[in-house]
């Protein structure tokens, strides 16, 4: 699978995210760390679309302003990781960092005419687009949860992540890619360590996950493998890094939100189950 990732704004193209993700990434997909026209939306979107048709991307991964870009980048599958929904409003308030310069007026203005527009998208290109909301985003916080909501026709999913990718955020985002390669081909030789990587890493949305359930509308649990309403949870421990809920059947910690980056199907809580019961 070959991957394209576009930075936010004043990033690069091979920052920091860039090497989280290149780090996790499963056996035999490629990622390219592309270079844009920040300063203007449309070149910015020609460019993304010109480097997806040259290169044959699979899938694009866009964080913050990059987000923004990716969310408009129609006609291929596409990561979205807490997205600049609004850059008109949230550019501004970006002050000089690191020696590079603060958003212009003439660049903000480039974007406006954009926003908005993704909503309009056909639905069967926003099946195609995979939101993902950090649990702890400094910069935007949850703000725009039930606009993406409503434009995507679904909740976005939660990560454990700040605005900047996180290492857990980047590694979750690799294992869903490691899942897709597995569908796409069964046999593939590295499918093994791939499910290993998968299971464990799905593991870790089982603790300290409060905010995770009270957005859930349901969660499933791996020790019982019922699926629940998340209301029915009554009991908490307290872990290092927060508080992990029991699951009301079988009083286990074994409990994965339906807001966190996993589809809680069946088969996930069955090979789950195997793995730790
Ligand atoms: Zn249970």
């Amino acid at each position: 699978m070959k991957i394209l990732y576009v930075h936010g704004f004043n990033g690069s193209p091979e920052g920091h995210s860039y090497s989280l993700l290149k780090k996790h990434l499963p056996e035999g997909c490629g990622l390219i760390g592309m270079n844009y026209n920040q300063n203007d939306c449309d070149v910015a979107l020609k460019q993304i679309q010109e480097t997806i048709q040259k290169e044959s991307i699979d899938l694009v991964i866009g964080c913050s302003l990059g987000g923004f870009l990716t969310l408009l980048a129609e006609g291929v599958e596409r990561f979205v990781v807490n997205p600049c929904y609004l850059p008109s409003i949230e550019l501004p308030k970006l002050k000089t960092q690191n020696g590079l310069p603060a958003a212009s007026t003439e660049m903000v203005d480039t974007y406006e005419p954009f926003e908005y527009k993704w909503r309009y998208l056909p639905q069967s290109d926003k099946e195609r687009i995979h939101c993902f909301i950090g649990n702890a985003d400094e910069l935007f916080g949850e703000k725009y949860y039930y606009d993406i909501q409503d434009d995507l026709g679904r909740p976005p999913r939660m990560l454990y992540s700040g605005h900047h990718l996180s290492e857990s955020a980047a590694e979750t985002l690799c294992c869903l890619i490691a899942q897709k390669e597995i569908d796409r081909s069964p046999n593939h030789k590295a499918s093994n360590k791939m499910t290993e990587a998968i299971l464990r890493d799905a593991h870790k949305y089982s603790c300290n996950h409060e905010e995770f359930i009270n957005r859930s509308e349901y969660c499933g649990c791996f020790s019982c493998c019922r699926v629940f309403p998340s209301y029915e949870i009554k009991n908490y421990i307290k872990d290092m890094g927060g508080k992990t809920a029991l699951c009301p059947y079988c009083d286990t910690d074994a409990l994965l939100p339906q807001s966190g980056p996993y589809e809680l199907s069946e088969v996930l809580l069955r090979k789950m189950n195997k793995r730790w019961f």
